[in-house]
């Protein structure tokens, strides 16, 4: 589809880009990251004809990008580019409408396929709301989308796309990329899509290129591009990369300056962790982040904390999709629970079927135990209130916190084994 060979480019004597080489198959979806400055839009205007290399060549499909009219090239390829500042005054719908130039006979007429495009473009955008409204009375983030309304009616087969959610709030940025998405899985466009949100772009895109400096520094899979050391080498700065679960991409989170000298240590410190149902995943990371060891049962199988415990090798003890637990489990568990060195329970309901997880408690009143109270155990207590009994009773026998969220949990266990967890 798209393909560039040996791209050099400088403006006046400044060289900024330096022998990029890389190819887009059809209906690709790549991203391009890099720090400010690295070339990103030069490329892309480049490759959009806005600028033209100092040497090297561009083909599109078969073709040199020289050789294509500016009419021909407009049906091939639209683009949004970073500055969408518009000079003129016109109405969101006509603005959309320009798109359909290309298409249109030299006297502009507009035909009811034009018309209908537009109607479309405006809906899938959300901007059908303003199409009257002048352009230059839209905030950023709404010509944005104006200007990505306009790219889509030219139906391209290939979309350039530089920073197209720079000035939009989560709910858009993530709109705007799913629309993206679509057009590349259903219309089949190709996209090149510059963005400097790293963790945005990595969910959508199958490869990525990483700009330094005017070069590519590494051009592959999502997953060989973000990788600590090469973003910790390319931004300067200290990182650390995750895995989204749901994705199954990478995503960069920033390591702030250590305030304090502590650093995480190996330990033994155990945690038993009673959950279900998706109460016990973001449990699971925080304490996996503090490198401490997690039992957890009884779990279903196929549970969405089942699936997590898995997915971080814990221990588990687990009984089949939708069965109460059996007497065999909660020996199991019991096992577990006397292993460990504290014993937390999510904010899971309580049915017939899983009460023992609650009522195993009452064997172990030496142990410290946590209830996660994010919402009043009554609320969850599907046991004619013999949930809650147990609760109290517990919380008579044992040594027992109980935790409102979170960060709650967070700050509980930084502050209360200091010692075990940091030098
Ligand atoms: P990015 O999009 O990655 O932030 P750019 O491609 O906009 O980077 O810019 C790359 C380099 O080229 C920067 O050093 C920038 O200052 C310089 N540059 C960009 N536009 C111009 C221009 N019109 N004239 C001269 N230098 C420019
Ligand atoms: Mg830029």
């Amino acid at each position: 589809m798209l393909k560039l060979e040996d791209i050099n480019f400088s403006y006046e004597k400044q060289k900024i880009l330096h022998k990029i080489n890389f190819h887009l198959e059809e209906n690709e979806f790549i991203g391009i990251i890099g720090p400010n400055g690295s070339g990103k839009s030069t490329l892309l205007k480049n490759i959009s004809k806005l600028l033209s290399p100092d040497s090297g060549y561009i083909y599109l499909d078969k073709g040199l990008l020289n050789e294509y009219s500016y009419k021909e090239l407009a049906r091939k390829m639209a683009v949004v580019p970073q500055d969408t500042e518009v000079n003129f005054n016109f109405s969101v719908y006509d603005l959309v409408m320009m798109g359909r130039n290309p298409y249109q006979d030299r006297w502009g007429r507009v035909s009811e396929k034009d018309k209908k495009k537009v109607e479309e473009a405006l809906t899938l955008t959300d901007t059908k709301k303003f199409q009257d409204k002048s352009i230059q009375k839209l905030s950023g983030g709404e010509r944005q989308r104006v200007i990505i309304a306009r790219a889509i009616v030219q139906e391209p087969e290939l979309l350039l796309l530089d920073e197209p959610t720079a000035s939009l709030d989560i709910n858009y940025q993530r709109n705007i990329f799913d629309l993206i998405s679509d057009l590349n899985d259903e219309l089949e466009m190709s996209v090149l899509a510059v963005s400097h949100d790293l963790n945005l772009i990595s969910q959508y895109c199958e490869r990525l290129i990483l700009l330094s400096k005017g070069n590519i520094h590494t051009i592959g899979r999502v997953e060989e591009v973000i990788t600590k050391e090469n973003i910790s080498e390319v931004y300067n700065t200290e990182v650390d990369i995750k895995y989204n679960p749901m994705t199954e991409r990478p995503y960069v989170i920033i390591v702030p300056r250590k305030k304090n000298s502590y650093k995480r240590r190996e330990n033994n410190f155990k945690v038993h962790l009673i959950c279900g149902g998706g109460t016990g995943k973001d449990i699971m990371n925080i304490l996996n982040d503090l490198n401490i060891k997690v039992s957890c049962g009884v779990l279903n199988r196929g549970d969405s904390d089942w699936e997590e415990a898995k997915r971080l090798n814990y221990e588990i003890v687990e009984i089949p999709p939708f069965a109460p637990i059996d007497k065999n489990a909660v020996e199991k568990n019991k096992k577990k629970i006397g292993n460990s060195d504290l014993i937390i329970v999510s904010n899971t309901p309580f049915g017939w079927g899983n009460l023992d997880n609650i009522k195993v408690l009452t064997n172990f009143e030496e142990k410290d135990i946590l209830f996660m109270t994010n919402q009043d155990v009554e609320a969850r207590d599907f046991t004619e209130g013999k949930t809650t009994e147990l609760f109290e009773k517990i919380k008579k026998n044992n040594n027992v916190r109980e935790i409102n969220n979170n960060k709650e949990l967070c700050s509980f266990i930084n502050t209360n084994y200091k010692e075990i967890l940091y030098d």
